[in-house]
């Protein structure tokens, strides 16, 4: 997952590790069989059956998601910022293309549209076939796909035009890394309507609080948002296991209290409830 840290190719036909080398960590997997590989025009994209975690998919060497475990990232990257606007009906997705956040999104009733702006169609093209139970909202009307780059799109998105824009980009290289640029995030702004949310996955909190995390929020005050809420969660596949999510408000929060959140939610989730809503809002004596 992380490209700050250079992973390997399976040090087996078994298994395939990922190597976090500045951490001196790494993340395996025992693999069962090799589904597909290729050289998209963006990045390496590799997909596995595993043993335990079903299939794997693998950008550039970084593990992005299992079948088994992205549900914990896919429904805190949707639903905490969904239940905190009091009516989200035009949202965006920058990144995404196994449309397992695009899924979660879509099971909010105000929500309207939805266009994810993916820069790799493969990817997208690849999930369709090998995650199959990602995409099975794809053909909802109010899904909308652009397949461009994220950036560009923000920038050319009118003014005050959306309520929602959820960043679910790989690590902050290659073509994701404008993605973490005051540049970016001071273009979102401005294409978020009053009382709009940004959410943007920001990594670890064991490894990045004083990093990427710091960086962001700090960025993200300086284009004018409101307040920022990192929400901590664990991912199994990512780098140390626990991972994070940050919701810059553009207004303050102002969404269900817990009663009214458990009345709202009438669709299914796996990880994603009331209590853990503010229960991953809660920040460890070292995030402070
Ligand atoms: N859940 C994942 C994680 O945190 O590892 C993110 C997965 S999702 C597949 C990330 C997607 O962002 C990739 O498919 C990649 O092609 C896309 N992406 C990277 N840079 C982008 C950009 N500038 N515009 C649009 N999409 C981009």
């Amino acid at each position: 997952m992380n490209k700050n840290h250079p992973s390997t190719e399976p040090q087996s036909n078994d298994w395939y590790t990922e190597r976090f080398i500045s951490e001196g960590s790494s993340i395996g997997l025992q693999l069962t069989q090799t589904l597909h590989k290729e050289q998209s025009a963006f990045q390496s994209i590799e997909i596995y059956e595993t043993s335990h975690f079903g299939n794997l998919l693998v950008l550039d060497g970084c593990i992005m998601l299992t079948e088994k475990d992205n549900f914990i990232y896919h429904e805190m990257m949707a639903h905490p910022a969904l239940f905190s606007h009091p009516s989200p009906s035009q949202v965006a997705i920058i990144g995404g293309g196994d449309c397992g956040t695009l899924k979660e999104v879509l099971k909010h009733k105000d929500v309207e549209k939805v266009v994810q702006v993916e820069i790799d169609q493969r990817v997208t093209e690849l999930c369709q076939r090998f995650f199959p139970q990602l995409c099975e909202s794809n053909n909802d009307p109010r899904a909308e796909f652009y397949f461009g780059d994220g950036i560009q799109w923000v920038e050319g998105t009118p003014n005050n035009s959306l309520d929602l824009l959820i960043i679910d980009s790989t690590d902050p290289v290659g073509p994701a890394e404008g993605l973490f640029s005051q540049g970016f995030y001071q273009a979102c702004f401005e294409a978020l309507k009053p009382g709009g949310v940004l959410v943007l996955q920001s990594e670890s909190p064991f490894y990045h609080s004083h990093t990427i995390i710091k960086d962001m929020k700090l960025k993200l005050k300086a284009c004018g948002f409101e307040n920022s809420i990192t929400r901590l969660f664990p991912q199994p596949v990512y780098p140390s296991g626990w991972w994070s999510c940050t919701a810059s408000y553009k207004s303050a929060p102002q969404g269900s209290n817990e009663h009214a959140m458990k009345r709202a939610k009438t669709f299914a989730t796996d990880y994603y409830n009331a209590e853990i809503h503010f229960a991953s809002q809660a920040q460890p004596e070292f995030m402070r």
